[in-house]
């Protein structure tokens, strides 16, 4: 992509309505822009993130055999009165009335349609356990949206459900999404940490948030030093036991945020205890036959007679990940992105646009790294050095190449490090090399 027809509106000064880094940034680099309190567009750099980051979350749920579906935003309240949720929810759900007076809502959540679905469509034990999910926009009129994209009103979320025949099966299905929670943030590059966790609205007995430690984060959390160190092994245990000695480990110590703190075994840990502030990235829940008995979804049990199903609901917040990474991965001149989800992965720089030498090696580059599958952002602006740099760090793709003429003249490239900030002169190959990694 050529930067001088890129749809690229970046801001020199700090917008003043931007209270943290990751909105200033993201505001600064282009990537969004408001339309309303709460409710955002992503332009073409925020939208190959938001992109990058909903593939990484869809591949590790396909990966424990999650089904991919989608849901429609807009459902109807009659489905929210079965479940008794309808006044419940409070001023949090937009209402809205279709034509014909009927009630309608934006969804906050899918818990009631997706056991509408099933009710209609599974009959037996024999077709349990079930899990499934959609990435869909999701509305809450929060009384304070801020923070940009963090905590929006509409927003972009993945949300799974979980049926089972029993308890056991039901911890199952959890136990699975646990660890693939636990997978799913390292391949973004954060250290997510789980905490026990309250239900809130959604309901039930069985609970934990995943949250990245950040300054800017609206909850405050406590922790043992050690949860910081935890390491998930290689391959996860697909057996019952396994998985439960797993999730086991990594709710061995103590971890909550502010609503389940207890100080006394939070005190208790001394020196070893963390105190930081955290962005919720993702919750889990099990909340047993909540929706599955008021709304009817039962089946055929094994030994005769209709079972209700047990059901978990779980959730990340896919577009509040991209201001969470930009929080965890920042530095004075802009944002530096994990490279699974930058939205290039090469940014480079030609120093002399017009010089034919220049442009020449700049093409060359750019062919050859793009035949290796490598995605570029060409700065070929007629702008000063200065700016270009300058861009080119706000936006913070993982590597520049920077081309000029007296480098061309002695078959050289420079290529920088965004992240150590290191810089290199190499000739062409090893500069290829060095940038497409792999
Ligand atoms: P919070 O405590 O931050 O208000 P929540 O507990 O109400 O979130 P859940 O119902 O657990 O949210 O939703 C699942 C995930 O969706 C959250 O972990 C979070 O990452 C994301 N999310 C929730 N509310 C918002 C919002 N207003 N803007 C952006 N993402 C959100
Ligand atoms: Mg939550």
């Amino acid at each position: 992509m050529r930067l001088s027809q890129y749809f690229l509106p970046t801001l020199k000064e700090n917008p003043s309505e931007a209270q943290i880094v990751s909105h200033r940034l993201m505001l600064r680099a282009g990537m969004i822009r408001q339309s309303s309190a709460g409710i955002y567009s992503w332009l073409p750099l925020g939208f190959r993130v938001l992109a990058n980051i909903q593939r990484i979350v869809e591949a590790e749920q396909d990966a424990i055999g999650c089904q991919q579906m989608l849901m429609p935003t807009i459902q109807p309240a009659d489905l929210w009165r079965e479940s008794d949720r309808y006044d419940a929810y409070g001023p949090e759900m937009l209402r809205i009335k279709d034509r014909h007076e009927r009630d309608m809502l934006y969804g906050p959540t899918n818990e009631e349609q997706i056991t509408d679905i099933f009710r209609a469509t599974v009959k037996s034990y024999r077709d349990l356990p079930k899990l499934l999910y959609h990435v869909q926009w999701k509305f809450r009129d929060e009384v304070r949206p801020r923070f940009g994209i963090m905590r929006g009103r509409e927003f972009l979320m993945k949300d799974a459900y979980s049926f089972d025949l029993d308890y056991a099966g039901a911890r199952m299905s959890y136990n699975k999404m646990f660890v693939c929670y636990l997978r799913t943030f390292e391949k973004l590059g954060l250290k997510a940490i789980p905490m026990a966790a309250d239900t809130g609205p959604i309901g039930g007995d069985l609970s934990h948030e995943f949250l990245i430690l950040a300054e800017t984060g609206e909850s405050q959390v406590f922790c043992h030093r050690r949860l910081l160190d935890f390491k998930l092994p290689e391959t996860t245990p697909t057996d019952a036991k396994g998985l439960q000695a797993l999730v086991d480990q990594w709710t061995s110590v103590y971890a909550a945020s502010d609503d389940k703190h207890d100080p006394v075994k939070g005190n208790a840990l001394g020196t070893d205890l963390v105190t930081a502030r955290g962005i919720e990235v993702g919750h889990i829940f099990y909340f047993g036959t909540k929706y599955s008995k008021p709304m009817k979804a039962m089946v055929s049990g094994p030994e005769g007679g209709e079972v209700t199903p047990e059901m978990g609901s779980y959730g990340i917040g896919v577009s509040r990940l991209a201001g969470a990474i930009i929080e965890a991965s920042h530095d004075d001149a802009g944002i530096i992105w994990p490279e699974s989800v930058t939205p290039f992965r090469v940014g480079l720089i030609n120093l002399k646009s017009g010089d034919s030498e220049c442009d020449a090696a700049c093409e060359d580059i750019y062919r050859a790294l793009a035949g290796r599958g490598v995605t570029v952002l060409h700065d070929d602006r007629d702008q000063r050095a200065g700016v270009k740099f300058a861009d080119m760090d706000l936006i913070g793709l993982p590597w520049q190449v920077v081309v000029g003429p007296r480098g061309v003249k002695s078959g050289v490239v420079e290529i920088k490090n965004r992240r150590s900030g290191e810089r290199q002169e190499l000739n062409r190959e090893s500069a290829l090399a060095r940038v497409a990694g792999g």
